[in-house]
């Protein structure tokens, strides 16, 4: 018997990408066997987090890098390491900042709200952030005037599609924040596919979440400067407590890691287009509705699928479409986007992530769309 049986659990289908509500992704059996075995052995837990590194270093090109909790409290960490470095006392003090540096300063559309603010893992490690420039903008020169100031522990940054604004380029922010002799931090949580970019715009910290595309357990993964994931670590004897990686989540990791490498990114990525078009065909074909392929807007290498809905050939608007998909059972559970039209209507369109799903599950959305849609 399956878990959903064994406790009445809700059976979902999850069109929604790496959704926290919705248990995030998929782990490949690799993964979970070696967190399974992990879970029944001791080790020293020093040890690992230094095997960690090595081979967190060894796939991304970083110096050096640990396994947190998550990417959250990778955040808190990532700001409390710029504020002790590696000072026990401070380590101890937190998150009473008294004497610390402790401002954080961070584009106004980066502070997102990805199921709670992130402002608030800042203000967890005893910072208070400073937002530059306005959610519609902020250029170098409003981080450079915000960067300005004596008592500034970090610039943080945020690649996601929840960011807001105009884009600002991520190398140039870390320059400005070098410029000053300020750590950059870049927060990619969902960003794994992309390590390498990130890294690449000069971060002294990257961080990705390990249970988002990568599908470890949850974890988050830290890397960057040597000195700073040292000063993260360092954390351990204090407010990291409450935010340690387990035994599994290490391992894991780790697991998917290698899993990841041996992944042909290229196969992969075709089997994605396919899966998106396939889909969008389908789905475009009934009654109401116009399926488009949208690039990831933060460039990971995929599609999703954005469904048009004409609310007067099928016989409900966008809406209302959503909630009778979430309706049904196994319930459907999609994205909804609006988007503003030329005559400065907005128009809602419902977004599918296809990446984790099967077949079987892509073809029950489509028979499930067809039986809410008029027949003709
Ligand atoms: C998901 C997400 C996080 C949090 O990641 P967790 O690993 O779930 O803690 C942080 N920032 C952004 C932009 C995210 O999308």
């Amino acid at each position: 018997m399956g878990l959903h049986d064994q406790y009445g659990l809700t059976r979902i289908i999850n069109a929604r990408g790496t959704f926290t509500p919705l248990g995030v992704s998929r782990s490949d059996g690799r993964v979970a066997a070696v967190a399974a075995e992990a879970l029944g052995e001791f080790f020293v837990m020093a040890e690992l987090q230094d095997v960690a590194s090595g081979v967190i270093a060894g796939v991304t090109g970083a110096e050096a890098g640990a396994v947190v909790h998550c990417t959250s409290s990778g955040l808190t960490l990532s700001v409390a390491a710029a504020m002790t470095g590696d000072s026990a006392e401070r380590v101890a003090a937190l998150p009473d900042s008294t004497g610390m540096p402790a401002r954080v300063v961070l584009p106004a559309g980066h502070a997102v709200d990805y199921g709670h603010p992130l402002l608030q893992d800042i203000r967890l490690a005893g910072a208070t952030p400073v937002p530059a420039g306005t959610a519609a903008e902020c250029t170098v020169t409003d981080l450079e005037a915000a960067l300005a100031h004596p008592d500034t522990a970090c610039l943080l940054l945020v690649s996601s599609r929840l960011v807001r604004g105009a884009d600002i380029p991520l190398a140039e922010a870390v320059a400005a924040a070098h410029r000053r002799g300020v750590p950059a931090v870049v927060d990619g949580a969902a960003q794994d596919l992309r390590v390498a970019e990130l890294l690449a715009t000069g971060a002294d910290l990257v961080l990705v979440s390990g249970q988002k595309y990568l599908g470890s357990p949850t974890a988050g993964l830290v890397m960057g400067r040597a000195g700073m994931v040292r000063a993260v670590r360092a954390q351990e004897k204090g407010i990291g407590r409450a935010m340690k990686a387990s035994k599994e989540a290490v391992l894991g990791a780790l697991a998917a890691l290698q899993v990841r490498q041996e992944l042909d990114l290229d196969v992969w990525r075709r089997a994605q287009e396919e899966k998106a078009v396939r889909f969008a065909e389908k789905a475009g074909a009934l009654p109401g509705l116009g399926a488009t392929l949208v690039p990831d807007p933060t460039g990971l290498p995929f599609s999703r699928v954005r469904l048009a809905v004409d609310p007067s050939r099928a016989g409900l608007d966008a809406a209302a479409l959503t909630l009778a998909l979430q309706a049904g059972s196994p319930q459907i559970w999609v994205m909804t986007e609006e988007r503003e039209g030329g005559q400065g209507e907005v128009h809602r369109e419902l977004v599918l992530e296809l990446v984790p799903l099967t077949g079987a599950e892509i073809d029950v959305i489509l028979e499930r769309l067809a039986a809410l849609l008029p027949g003709n």
